[in-house]
């Protein structure tokens, strides 16, 4: 599926939790018009974190295909804490994402 043509709005709400409490819990909402190409990668919240990041593209994109309203995905960060710890401590700062889909035809 390469269009995005019956896609009104994809509105994601990120919560972000660390466990060891080096990010303040956070909240912040997204929204997106996809025309040609979906990509929806969402930055790690812990500035030091290295390589990490969540994509929750083919999660939203199996979504899509389901004619889906709302999903919740939740995601660890598979980066590292910093620069010292590469390979020693994964960042596992906690995502939760309620996203929203909506469809110009119903
Ligand atoms: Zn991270």
């Amino acid at each position: 599926m390469n269009n995005y043509d019956n896609i009104d709005f994809i509105k994601l709400e990120l919560k972000f939790s660390d466990p060891d409490g080096m990010v303040k819990p956070s909240y912040k909402t997204k929204e997106y018009h996809p025309s040609k190409h979906l990509i929806l990668k969402i930055d790690c919240p812990r500035i030091s974190c290295i390589n990490g990041g969540f994509d929750i593209t083919s999660e939203v994109k199996e979504a899509l295909l389901n004619n889906e309203n709302v999903v919740n995905l939740t995601s660890s960060c598979q980066g590292w804490q910093d620069s010292r710890r590469i390979n020693k401590n994964r960042c596992l700062c906690h995502m939760s994402c309620n996203v929203t889909l909506g469809y110009t035809n119903t």
